[in-house]
């Protein structure tokens, strides 16, 4: 399984897709951060809650990766938050329903396709099967070491890596877009 690094990562990656389709009405900014990418990034993180329970009897992994990381429970909870979160402010139900559930997808997906797992069970509870990607794009955690086991060195290095290549995608996209305002504004002005 990648590290939080990756699912924080990939939950500001979804925040970044979604976050002009909010209708401004309902995302509200709270403590100078947005709902959307509070939002986006709890629900990247939300599967791993079920390491909660390993954390209190000092064995991380003992109850990791089960029942929380299938596509069929993503559903089940996107629909809660979704109901939820609706409540709290007042519309766009399938709007957090859609970012819940891509949100929570991509953790499980994530997981599937990381080194070292026993595999995702990815449609449990109708089956209890684990499935494994035959192409692995991140190296993962091992549970079973502790976190300053040498072996971690390749996940931080890999992960970060990986951040580093989103975080340029996004300044170049941001600087371009920046650009093309500038081109507008001084296209209107010469009109
Ligand atoms: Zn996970």
């Amino acid at each position: 399984m990648p590290s939080p690094i990756v699912h924080t990562t990939l939950g500001y990656v979804l925040y970044r897709f979604v976050r002009n389709r909010a209708p401004e009405n309902f995302n509200p900014v709270y403590l100078s951060l947005p709902l959307v990418l509070v939002f986006a990034i709890s629900v990247s993180l939300l599967p791993d809650i079920d390491s909660a329970a390993g954390v209190l009897i000092g064995d991380f992994g003992k109850y990791h990766n089960n029942a929380t990381h299938s596509l069929l429970v993503g559903v089940l909870v996107a629909f809660i938050l979704a109901v939820i979160t609706r409540l709290l402010v007042k519309s766009g139900f399938w709007f957090w329903f859609v970012v819940g559930l891509a949100g929570y997808s991509l953790h499980v997906l994530m997981d599937y396709f990381t080194f070292g797992g026993r595999g995702v069970m990815l449609f449990w509870p109708i089956s209890a099967e684990r499935f494994e990607a035959p192409v692995k794009l991140f190296y993962g955690v091992r549970w079973s070491e502790s976190l300053l086991n040498p072996v971690h060195i390749n996940t931080l290095v890999t992960e970060l890596v990986f951040v580093l290549l989103i975080g340029m995608v996004f300044l170049v996209i941001d600087k371009k877009r920046t650009s093309a305002g500038k081109n507008t504004r001084l296209s209107n002005s010469l009109e």
